[in-house]
């Protein structure tokens, strides 16, 4: 008898978190809008010029570079001197400059080439790969499913950086991974190593490696190795640079939530032992949908014990980095703003709020919202904030940025 009580009371449990559901997706005008702007969204995505994009197979109309046809690197790909004067050199070089911060498409930058040849008879290269100097040859390496990996290497970074280096000096590195979209309507990706110099932060970060693919890369090993081998024999023998010495040292590695745990080679921040610092085990609520760790003073998570894989319930992978003389714990920073503070409590929260997800007694009512819409949307702003809020409408599709903007500014007033 118990037992098929137990087993309506499981049934009707379902049924209302259906219910619940269902009606928190036909709520208001909320789902009607949302609809109206991603097929708007979708539109513009549709229609923006196909060329506008980094193009690695410069391969078709052969580009006027200096005779030197096994020159890889983008620096040793010189146009052609005998036909081109020096002020033409230095137009090309203008134009490149300014189509870079721009984000001029090629088929717009071919077009003004075009008319600036037949009007001002001048003869610069009227491919826009020679302009931009897109590199004909690029080594790559296919990786699993369908993923491509470049390497341009640390050491031609660094040697190129430090060519005018006139004394001996040591410097830390820190590493950057992450993801970024690179199209609007696929989802395929670019996943660069960036290396900036700790003891140097004038110099711009430079990118030692891209992996590019559909999502994030499906092997760290694979994503990693040419980086880490390379970086190993830096930091042992160091870089010999007009005959004084450059040491290499790695600082620390910066990434965001999801990175981190994927170079580490660990489960998510979300798992049960998803915890990067210490063995808390966390507890699933099916209620509310969320794993909490209300354990605070679980053992800490070592160095030694992560090396030697001892915590088989949070390493999911073998990861390179353990090759490198590095804290596997403390040198891999944890905690950033964005995921955990504006896009992680902010936005549960503002959702919660909006659709009563948190609490029912903690929901907003539909004029409480049109007035905080109201006000978020006709609010003027000092000068260093440049994104427009939205309206609660919108909450779902908020940038990180508008969730900040919320959290430290209009949050108060409100
Ligand atoms: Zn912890």
């Amino acid at each position: 008898m118990l037992f098929f009580i137990s087993i309506f009371a499981r049934k009707m449990y379902k049924v209302i978190l259906k219910s619940k559901l269902v009606k928190a997706k036909k709520s208001g005008t909320y789902s009607r809008l949302l609809r109206k702007y991603r097929d708007r969204y979708k539109k513009v995505a549709a229609s923006a010029p196909a060329v506008d994009r980094v193009d690695l197979y410069a391969e078709e109309n052969p580009i006027t570079f200096s005779t030197d046809n096994q020159s890889k690197s983008v620096d040793s790909q010189t146009i052609n001197d005998v036909t081109l004067k020096s002020d033409e050199r230095n137009l090309i070089a203008d134009i490149r400059k300014w189509a870079a911060e721009h984000h001029i498409p090629q088929l717009a930058l071919k077009s003004l080439i075009g008319i600036l040849n037949s009007n001002l008879g001048l003869q610069l290269p009227k491919d826009p790969r020679s302009i931009m100097r897109t590199p004909r040859n690029i080594d790559l390496v296919p990786m699993k499913e369908k993923g491509q990996y470049w390497h341009q290497g640390l050491e031609s970074c660094l040697k190129r950086i430090f060519r005018d280096m006139s004394t001996s000096m040591s410097i830390s590195l820190n590493v950057n991974i992450d993801g970024l979209p690179i199209y609007k309507s696929t989802t395929k990706n670019f996943w660069p190593i960036l290396c900036n110099i700790y003891e140097f932060p004038e110099i711009a970060p430079f990118t030692v490696g891209i992996f590019y693919g559909i999502g994030k890369p499906k092997d760290v090993n694979e994503f990693m190795n040419a980086f880490v081998e390379e970086l190993m024999s830096l930091i042992q023998s160091g870089i010999s640079i007009n005959g004084c010495q450059l040491s290499i040292a790695i600082r620390c590695f910066i990434c965001d939530t999801p990175a981190r745990s994927f170079i580490k080679g660990v489960i998510s921040f979300n798992g049960k032992y998803g915890c990067l610092k210490c063995t808390t085990k966390g507890r699933y609520s099916m209620l509310s949908k969320t794993m909490t760790y209300p354990e605070l003073t679980a053992p800490l998570r070592t160095d030694a014990k992560f090396r030697s894989m001892e915590y088989t319930d949070h390493q999911r992978v073998y990861t390179p980095l353990v090759k490198l003389p590095l804290d596997m714990i403390q040198d891999i920073v944890v905690g950033d703003s964005l995921h955990l503070l504006e896009l992680g409590v902010m936005k549960k929260l503002l959702t919660g709020w909006r659709t009563g997800s948190l609490s029912l007694k903690a929901k907003w009512s539909t004029s409480q919202k049109t007035e905080i819409s109201e006000y978020l949307v006709s609010v003027k702003f000092p000068a260093e904030i440049h994104r427009q809020m939205r309206s609660l409408e919108f909450v779902s599709l908020w940038k990180g940025l508008e969730y900040r903007n919320f959290l430290n500014y209009y949050g108060f007033v409100l």
